[in-house]
């Protein structure tokens, strides 16, 4: 069970950049999480403690993912990624053990960065019921809690953990010492859509009438990863008519293709 639920990335390959208009999340990221493994004695000499904890909040796709693994990159650690839902287990304490390896296991391969993905699995505000599920979840995070405690003395270990349901978090885990850096990740604005989507076409053979800050412009409310599949769908359709250069007429018929499949997405089939 642990080789499955848990991502390891001994040397992740995604560089800051390769990420599209989160600059100052960027910089957020690299004071909390790179400075303390990289620089710790800035934080002795100034006197202050390193944040523990890092939330990243957000959108899905707009990034979140990426930066975690991207500081990793940047600091030589190995990255270790757990989904919050695959700490939700039938058994007693099997949560909690899950916690603990992957802690362990941090431990072993550090320097390392912890990325926990939809941390609310865990992390919800308790909800009038109290069922014996609840309670389970709850000791899994006050596992989780306590091995955070324990930081000092594990050496060169960060935490970052990512949520799109900020609003549903409990609000405990948030306190000093606990997740105390947050970080909002939003859907990009024009700029950070122009940027992405160079970063997303870097690599194919675009005709000259492609414009990309018009195509930003005609793609409000795309996040990242939705940019993404747009620049691998306007790509099919080019080859689709026989071209080795895409148009800007195949980014159309691929914003069409995917709203379209958007506004189906979820239909019963009649
Ligand atoms: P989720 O909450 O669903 O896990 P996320 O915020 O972690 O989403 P990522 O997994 O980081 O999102 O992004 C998914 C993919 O979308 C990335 O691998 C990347 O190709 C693309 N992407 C998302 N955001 C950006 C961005 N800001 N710049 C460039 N590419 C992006």
């Amino acid at each position: 069970a642990r080789a499955q639920a848990m991502e390891i990335d001994s040397s992740p390959s995604v560089t800051y950049a390769d990420i599209g208009g989160l600059d100052s999340q960027i910089t957020e990221v690299r004071e909390a999480v790179e400075d303390p493994l990289t620089n710790p004695e800035v934080f002795d000499t100034v006197g202050i403690e390193p944040p523990t904890g890092v939330l990243l909040h957000g959108p899905p796709g707009t990034g979140k993912t990426m930066l975690a693994r991207a500081v990793a990159n940047q600091t030589d650690a190995t990255f270790i990624k757990m989904a919050g839902s695959e700490l939700v287990q039938k058994f007693i304490g099997e949560g909690a053990r899950l916690v603990r390896d992957l802690f362990e296991l941090a431990e072993e391969r550090q320097p390392a960065i912890i990325f926990i993905d939809e941390i609310d699995a865990i992390a919800s505000k308790r909800t009038e019921s109290k069922t014996s599920g609840d309670a389970e979840v709850q000791r899994t995070m006050m596992q989780l809690l306590s091995e955070m405690d324990g930081f000092d003395q594990r050496g060169d270990i960060s935490i970052i953990a990512a949520t799109n349901r900020f609003d549903m978090l409990d609000r405990a885990i948030l306190r000093p010492g606990r997740f105390d850096r947050l970080i909002e990740v939003p859907e990009p604005n024009d700029e950070g859509r122009t940027e992405i989507l160079r970063i997303h076409t870097r690599e194919m053979s675009l005709d000259d009438d492609v414009e990309l800050a018009a195509l930003a412009d005609t793609t409000e409310g795309y996040t990242g990863a939705e940019l993404e599949s747009l620049s691998t769908e306007a790509g099919m359709f080019a080859i689709r008519d026989d071209r080795t250069q895409v148009r800007m007429v195949d980014f159309e018929d691929a914003m069409e293709k995917i709203d379209r499949d958007d506004d189906t997405a979820g239909t019963p089939i009649a």
